[in-house]
């Protein structure tokens, strides 16, 4: 690397990680850059890691890891449970989450709910890797609305609800879906041993985010495990959430994940594996001890959590 590289002038994208933190990365072009009714949004090709969507300043994906994300967010929650066969997705705009959804050849009937069509067009125009063809899957139905609309109307109950949303911003069009009222709704409509996921933020930015959203899954459901992935385009690790009425995650040995994935997931994970379901659920002590911190309360739809906290 040369003296000119280091000190390349060019454009640069500045994603806040706290106030008071940032990191940059240098862009090779934008593709599109626009505002919908709910968001900012871009998809940018960076120099180094190649394409990515953005919302509200905020890194959702890049074709660089989003294996590792979307990898993390689906299976651990789908291979927990027995059998699922009907699954829903709030958000996950990219398709990607429903892409991996699919490869499940238990499910017959996935039905995905984001809030913003543009989303949903500008990924699969830009970033058709993302979904590779999900979108045109005939068990995949497609609605566009509010999620938590959709689940305080909805009388469908299923067997695993994945919520792959924005992180709750002040403003922002997610927050309402990370409070006990909506964790109580999003219960009612699961079948008796039925689970949810949620990516949870940043275990290294926002603990306290990730450990409050912890709480509040753990309020609603007997069963709550907090687990998380390094995911490099994030620069930080990244938390989730499972809830769960039976089943419990942290119960499966590597060899019944490793069993469970050969029978019942079509072609090769990249990431998640027997071994790396141990390793995710181990979560260091200091983490651990933010997560059993009594002052942490969950959130309400009068007192919601934010990001960064
Ligand atoms: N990987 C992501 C991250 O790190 O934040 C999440 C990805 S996905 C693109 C987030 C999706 O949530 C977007 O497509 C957005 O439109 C959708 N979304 C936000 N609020 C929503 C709501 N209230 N109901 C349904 N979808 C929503």
């Amino acid at each position: 690397m040369s003296i000119e590289d280091v000190s390349k002038e060019g454009t640069w994208f500045i994603e806040y990680n706290t106030p008071f933190s940032y990191h940059v990365r240098g862009i090779k072009r934008v593709l599109y850059s626009g505002v919908t009714k709910y968001q900012r949004i871009a998809v940018v090709e960076f120099e180094d890691i190649g394409r990515a969507l953005i919302l509200d300043g905020k890194t959702q994906s890049t074709l660089y890891d989003e294996f590792i994300y979307h990898e993390s967010l689906v299976h651990p929650a789908m291979i927990t449970h027995p059998n699922p066969r009907k699954v829903l997705i709030l958000g996950g705009g990219e398709g990607a989450t429903a892409r991996e959804v699919l490869r499940h050849k238990t499910v017959s009937e996935v039905t995905m709910v984001d809030i913003d069509d543009e989303v949903i067009k500008v990924s699969k125009e830009y970033l058709p890797e993302m979904s590779q063809g999900a979108f045109d899957d005939p068990r995949l139905k497609l609605v566009i609305g509010d999620g938590r609309k959709f689940i305080e109307e909805s009388r469908d109950k299923y067997d695993v609800i994945i919520l792959d949303l924005t992180d709750p911003l002040e403003g922002g069009p997610s927050y309402l879906l990370y409070t006990v009222e909506f964790y109580t709704a999003i219960k009612n409509r699961l079948n008796d041993d039925g689970i949810i996921v949620t990516q949870a933020t940043s275990t290294f930015y926002a603990l306290r985010t990730f450990a409050t959203i912890h709480r509040t899954i753990a309020a609603v459901f007997p069963i709550a495990r907090a687990y998380h992935v390094y995911v490099p385009s994030f620069d930080s690790t990244w938390g989730f959430v499972i809830g769960s009425l039976t089943h419990d995650p942290i119960t499966l040995t590597p060899e019944e994940v490793d069993s469970r994935i050969r029978s019942r997931i079509n072609g090769e994970l990249r990431f998640y594996e027997g071994a790396m379901h141990r390793v995710i659920f181990t979560l260091p002590r200091h983490i651990r001890a933010v997560l059993e911190d009594k002052t942490i309360k969950p959130a309400t739809d009068n007192n919601p959590t934010f990001l960064p906290a």
